[in-house]
């Protein structure tokens, strides 16, 4: 849907001497000129985190003279973060990010002024937070947010950039559902959040410091053009950018007329409970999963030697009766969740197992309350034990395809 858009924003009604002099290479570009330099200065744009993401668009969007940045984000400085936060520095270490980033702003450009959104972003607050922005910047790092911004963007009409980091790839896209009939929201183009623990976070599994200023700027790139109305933004494509090969590759992202927000018969109608739709696991139930998760290829293949009589273990579904009528895995045990925390599962899980002799296998729908089941059943002497990774959702996408999914 390559297409211009009208400006966000209408121009302030004048800049002052010295805001001449210090855009003056913003002024001289036809496109820009005084009337967009005007628009950036009335501009109101939230970034959402001051990391990986967020601290070069903050920087950029206040040396661009954005007129007013929120800033949402309540960690502090930690020393592991200046290999690409750099909007903070060694002195910073230890004190509140927002209050740091404020600070690198201000140094950077006096004219701005900055909002402190010093909390975490959660269902009680982001009404009030987002509120009066012209435009969102995305730079959180988590799926339940991510979720949450998208959710709550729409429902505020507020367009928004979103941009996600791993490693050596980056993503970035426009999501302004209400700005455009055919536009897409970010649940038309990731209608499900990943199973957890199938995506690994920057902090277990990396991210080259560079790559932040990479996506962070395209961010900024697509603020400043949708603030000023110039260009085509990124709305209805995805730029996904691979830093090993030094390609940028745009796709089409259509907007989904199913689409559980935006579409037609929309049943995503207020906030909802985003850890729960995200899967989120307790602390424990992580920990026990560290290590002793299997993919439903490798259990595939344990099924078949159990067929095959040279292997033996237990395979546990603790989902619910009703959901184990929808699909099952093959040669699995019904035994729902709420059995083992309150105890009575593990006189049946001793029988079934020859009180440990055989290794316990738990599966669930997508991996959450099996990993919860884990912890509890490695408590109760089972340290061999492990869980399937996606559960039955992976294996009907992967293995068996002909079972219906819900
Ligand atoms: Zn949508």
């Amino acid at each position: 849907m390559a297409a211009s858009f009208p400006p966000l924003v209408e121009p302030a009604d004048e800049l002052s001497i010295d805001e001449v002099r210090r855009y003056s290479r913003h002024l001289i570009i036809p496109d820009v000129g005084m009337s967009g330099q005007k628009r950036l200065k009335n501009a109101k744009v939230l970034v959402i985190g001051a990391g990986g993401l967020g601290s070069p668009a903050l920087l950029y969007l206040a040396a661009a003279g954005v007129g007013t940045l929120g800033i949402v984000e309540f960690d502090e400085v930690d020393e592991s973060n200046l290999q690409r936060q750099i909007i903070h520095g060694q002195s910073d270490v230890g004190r509140p990010k927002a209050e740091s980033a404020a600070d690198a702003i201000h140094e950077t450009n006096p004219y701005v002024d900055v909002v402190i959104h010093n909390e975490r972003l959660d269902n009680d607050n982001v009404f009030r937070i987002f509120e009066g922005y012209d435009l969102i910047v995305d730079g959180t790092d988590n799926f339940a947010t991510r979720y949450l911004v998208n959710d709550a963007a729409y429902f505020l009409k507020i367009p928004y950039v979103w941009g996600s980091i791993y490693r050596f790839d980056g993503q970035a896209s426009v999501f302004a559902p209400t700005l455009a009939e055919d536009a897409p929201c970010y649940r038309c183009l990731y209608p499900e959040p990943p199973p957890p623990g199938m995506v690994p976070s920057c902090a277990e599994g990396g991210v080259l410091g560079v790559l932040c200023a990479s996506i962070g700027s395209i961010q900024v790139t697509e603020a400043i053009k949708l603030l000023t109305g110039i260009g085509e933004p990124l709305i209805g494509q995805l730029m996904i950018y691979d830093a090993l090969e030094m390609s940028y590759r745009k796709l089409k992202v259509r907007k989904d007329p199913n689409c559980a927000l935006c579409g037609e018969h929309a049943t995503v109608t207020e906030l909802i409970d985003y850890d729960t739709f995200c899967g989120a696991v307790s602390e424990e139930a992580a920990d026990a999963a560290a290590g002793a998760t299997i993919s439903v290829v490798q259990l595939e293949h344990m099924l078949k030697e159990r067929t095959d009589g040279v292997r033996d273990f237990v395979l546990v579904d603790v989902r619910e009766p009703n959901e184990y009528e929808i699909n099952k895995i093959p040669g699995s045990v019904l035994i729902p969740k709420g059995d083992f925390l309150n105890g009575t599962a593990l006189g049946r899980l001793g029988e079934l197992s020859g009180e440990g002799q055989r290794q316990v296998v738990f599966h669930c729908k997508s991996g959450v309350r099996s990993a919860e089941v884990l912890a509890i059943a490695k408590g109760a002497g089972y340290s061999d034990a492990v869980h399937v990774g996606g559960g039955v959702v992976a294996w009907v996408n992967q293995i068996d395809p002909s079972q219906p999914s819900y």
